[in-house]
C-alpha cells in the first residue's frame, strides 16, 4: 500500500495519471484545481459516537430532530476547500458491464476528476441491470460487481475504503445497491452485503420487480409483501432504503417501515418533480417527508431530470429542493456515468463551480457545505436505534 501510494504520488506529481482519455460518453476535462494539504481524519460511524466534528442540528422548520449520537464516517473541516460527497456515481457499471478498464480513467468521474472536484467521498452503486440473464439478475451478480468495486479502489491511489484516512488527496468509496430485485431469491442475503459496507439499497431500477414497483415501471405498484420484508431487513442490518427509482406508491409503503426503525428516507439521486415532471423526480410532498424523517435527496445532474441544463437551472433546482425539504435535507447524487451530465457541470471537476454558483445565488458557505457533504455524511452515519 505504502509503496503503491508513493509511486502513484510520484506519477501524479509528474502528471502521468491526469485524465487524457476522451473515449467515454461524456467529455472529460483536465483536473485543474489545486488540492490543499488539509488532513482530514476519518472515523467510522461505529467507531465513536461522540467524536463528531459536524454540527448535527436541523435548522429548517420541516426537519425532524436529527440524531446527534452518530459520528459521521468522515469528519470534514468547516473551512478550506468545499469537499463533495456524491451519493451516486455509476463507474462500477461502466467497468463491470461496459468494458471499461479498472483504471476507470475515462468519462466524467475519473478518480483524477474526483480529486480535482474536491471530492471527499463517493458512493459507487452495485447496479444490477434488469435485463441481464434473460431479465433475471442474480445475487451472484451483486457479489461480482462488489468485487469489481474493490478492484477499482485497489487500482487507484486516490480511492480509499471509508475506514481509511481521507486527506485532501483521497476519496472514500462507499457502496450502494441499485435495483435489488435479485434479492427476491433470498432476502436474507442482503444482511451480509450491508454488514460488508453497503449503505443504501434501492429495491428497484427501471422496471417493476418482485420487491416493488418502479417509478418508470409498467404498473408502478407499491412494495410487495416480500419487498416490505426486504426493506425491514435492510434497516435492521443498518442500511437505508433508497427511494430513487421507487414508485410513488412504494414511497408511501416505505414510510411506516422507515418510521418503525427511526430511519431517514433517502433518495440518493432524485430531483424535484415540481421543476421537471419526470417520474424519477420527487413530488414536493415526498421532499417534505424526506425532510421530516431527517433524510436527504441527492441532486441529480442528468440533463433529463433538470428543467434547464445551464448553471442557473441547476441552482434553481437546488433552491426548490432546499425550500421544500430543508437545507439539511439536500445532498449531491450526480448520476455521473449513469445519466448524461448537464453541460454546465459536465464532469466531477466542475463541482466547485456549482459551489460558487450557489454562493453567488445567496446560499451561505455553511449551507453549501451541508448540501455538498454534511447532510450526506449524516445519513451515511445512520444506525438503527434498536
Ligand atoms: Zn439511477
Amino acid at each position: 500500500m505504502t509503496s503503491r501510494r508513493s509511486l502513484a504520488g510520484l506519477a501524479l506529481a509528474l502528471g502521468l495519471l491526469a485524465c487524457t482519455s476522451r473515449g467515454g460518453p461524456h467529455a472529460a476535462a483536465e483536473p485543474s484545481a489545486a488540492l490543499s494539504s488539509v488532513v482530514v481524519p476519518s472515523s467510522r460511524a461505529s467507531a465513536s459516537p461522540t467524536s463528531s466534528a459536524l454540527p448535527m442540528t436541523a435548522s429548517s422548520s420541516s426537519s425532524a430532530p436529527v440524531r446527534s449520537d452518530l459520528a459521521p464516517p468522515l469528519a470534514l473541516p468547516d473551512d478550506g476547500p468545499i469537499r463533495a460527497v456524491d451519493l451516486h456515481v455509476d463507474t462500477p457499471w461502466r467497468v463491470h458491464f461496459k468494458g471499461r478498464p479498472k483504471s476507470a480513467d475515462e468519462g466524467p468521474a475519473t478518480p483524477a476528476l474526483l480529486r480535482a472536484g474536491q471530492y471527499a467521498a463517493v458512493v459507487y452503486p452495485i447496479y444490477l441491470p434488469d435485463y441481464i440473464h434473460d431479465d433475471h439478475p442474480a445475487i451472484a451478480d451483486a457479489d461480482a460487481v462488489y468485487a469489481t468495486i474493490d478492484a477499482i479502489v485497489a487500482e487507484h491511489e486516490a480511492l480509499v475504503p471509508p475506514s481509511a484516512t481521507v486527506d485532501a488527496d483521497s476519496v472514500a468509496v462507499f457502496v450502494s445497491i441499485e435495483g435489488a430485485g435479485a434479492f427476491a431469491e433470498d432476502i436474507t442475503q442482503i444482511d451480509r452485503f450491508v454488514k460488508r459496507g453497503v449503505k443504501f439499497v434501492g429495491p428497484v431500477h427501471a422496471r417493476d420487480n418482485r420487491l416493488a414497483g418502479a417509478a418508470t415501471g409498467k404498473k408502478r405498484g407499491g412494495l410487495t409483501t416480500l419487498g416490505k420484508q426486504f426493506c425491514e431487513r435492510v434497516y435492521a442490518a443498518g442500511g437505508l432504503v433508497d427511494v430513487s427509482h421507487l414508485s410513488d406508491t412504494g414511497f408511501e409503503d416505505l414510510r411506516p417501515i422507515a418510521k418503525n426503525f427511526g430511519a431517514p428516507i433517502v433518495a440518493t439521486h432524485s430531483n424535484a418533480r415540481a421543476k421537471n415532471k419526470h417520474r424519477r423526480n420527487l413530488t414536493d410532498k415526498q421532499l417534505r417527508v424526506i425532510g421530516e424523517t431527517g433524510g436527504v435527496a441527492g441532486l441529480n445532474l442528468h440533463r433529463g431530470f433538470l428543467d434547464s441544463g445551464d448553471m442557473a437551472g441547476v441552482v434553481a433546482m437546488v433552491r426548490h429542493m432546499v425550500a421544500t425539504a430543508g437545507v439539511e435535507h439536500v445532498a449531491l447524487g450526480t448520476d455521473f456515468e449513469g445519466g448524461s451530465a448537464t453541460e454546465a457541470i459536465k464532469d466531477a471537476s466542475k463541482l466547485p463551480a456549482l459551489a460558487e454558483a450557489l454562493k453567488k445565488a445567496g446560499f451561505s458557505d455553511v449551507d453549501v457545505r451541508k448540501i455538498f457533504a454534511k447532510n450526506a455524511l449524516r445519513v451515511l452515519a445512520w444506525k438503527p436505534a434498536k
